[in-house]
């Protein structure tokens, strides 16, 4: 179409769009195709068939045999239902300082009127459970009812050792809620909702289970169903009692985001068909990749703690002098590939690449080639060579 034709329509770029922010992010085709249907009753035979397929399928991925709710939400949602469901106002919880994440669940928390202490951190490293465990060892009169903690900080790329701070709880012998945001950790980083005692597991759809916005979930223990049937909050949409009744036969309290759960049970069966294990290592091959890349190019790695590195992002500090959001510009122009922004006050300082979801080899491969070129010709110093050293190690790792 020239010019004249084309009118105000943006231009018409060639190949497939590089969603490379860490969530939402590529959305399988397998997936689209699965939501491609009509929109059925939700009361009715083939609805129940489909919710009671979902409900359960979708355990296997919390690694949990307790109920998981969904609620038509963002992840945001999921924050809140947890804390109103499980809490009273006025009850003291333990949250942490990792980024812009763990500081919004804690804005979220204070506004629902919960005592919120907020363990100062300097959005370089995850929750460390030394400290945890003395500050539970402190509150002698169990005045905290609720550790709230982010696995995967995605706005730094820095995950926390969920299993360590479960250990780190029970050796200080409290008795406090357990809660994990999982959003952009779940179905990409090991996590086990069961095993890891964790009364709370939030999460979202459109991260690692590699669907749309618009689902989110709650992972629910027995003594975090204790607390709910002791809580004073005021709740209504989120209420989890309301919730488990009809989802017990399948059905939902109100009308659910039908074609979001048929694209759900159709990614509870790719990432089984590629089995978990399978899943986890993809994602660490890809993160080990990235990294190389970022050390070749002679960047910073946001992420203080080699140990403590995501597998699901890696967020990139941009030299002295240099704004991060005119990179990302640059790379969007030339090459149709979106990167994650520095959010909050990150902002303009770092940018982050999303390698999670539905991704391979090739796909990683063409990301690193479009940062590489980004950094050339936004004038970012560097040394070349990033995409070489990644794809050796690609190469080399079966
Ligand atoms: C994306 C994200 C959220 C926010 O989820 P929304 O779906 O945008 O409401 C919260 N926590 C973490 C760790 C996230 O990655």
């Amino acid at each position: 179409m020239d010019d004249r034709l084309r009118g105000n329509r943006p231009r018409r770029r060639a190949g497939r769009h590089f969603l490379q922010i860490p969530g939402p992010t590529n959305v399988p085709d397998r997936v689209l195709r699965a939501m491609d249907m009509p929109t059925i009753d939700h009361r009715g035979p083939e609805f129940q068939a489909l919710g009671r397929e979902v409900l359960e399928g979708v355990r296997a991925i919390f690694r949990t045999a307790g109920p998981v709710v969904a609620y038509p939400a963002s992840g945001t949602g999921a924050w809140e239902a947890a804390l109103v469901n499980a809490l009273s106002p006025g009850d003291r919880v333990l949250m942490f300082e990792t980024g812009h994440f763990a500081t919004l669940w804690r804005e979220l928390a204070t506004r629902l009127r919960l005592e919120v202490e907020f363990v100062p951190g300097d959005w370089r490293s995850g929750v460390p459970a030394a400290a945890l465990e003395e500050r539970l060892r402190a509150d002698r009169d169990g005045a905290i009812r609720a550790v709230c903690v982010v696995h995967n900080e995605t706005s730094t790329g820095v995950a926390t050792d969920i299993a360590a701070l479960r250990r780190a709880i029970d050796a200080a012998g409290h008795g406090a809620l357990f809660m994990v945001d999982t959003i952009s950790s779940l179905g990409s980083l090991d996590y086990r909702h069961d095993e890891w005692g964790v009364d709370v597991t939030v999460a979202g759809s459109q991260k690692g289970l590699m669907l749309p916005p618009g689902l989110s979930f709650n992972a629910i223990s027995g003594k975090a169903l204790d607390a709910h049937a002791k809580s004073r909050s005021v709740r209504s949409y989120w209420d989890w009692s309301a919730m488990l009744g009809p989802n017990a036969s399948g059905f939902f309290p109100y009308t659910p985001a039908t074609n979001l759960l048929y694209g759900l049970r159709e990614a509870v069966h790719m990432l089984l068909e590629e089995g978990l294990d399978a899943v986890f290592a993809r994602h660490a091959r890809h993160a080990a990749a990235t990294r190389a890349a970022v050390e070749a190019w002679g960047l910073e790695i946001l992420a203080r703690d080699p140990a403590e590195r995501s597998n699901s992002l890696t967020a990139v500090l941009m030299p002295e002098g240099h704004d991060a959001d005119r990179f990302r510009e640059v790379v969007l122009e030339g090459w149709d590939m979106s990167l994650g922004q520095g959010l909050g006050r990150l902002k303009g300082r770092v940018f982050r690449i999303g390698h999670l979801g539905d991704f391979n080899d090739l796909m990683l491969a063409g990301t690193l080639a479009g940062v590489e070129m980004g950094l050339a010709r936004a004038g970012v110093p560097h040394r070349p060579g990033g995409i070489q050293a990644a794809l050796a190690r690609l190469a080399r790792d079966g």
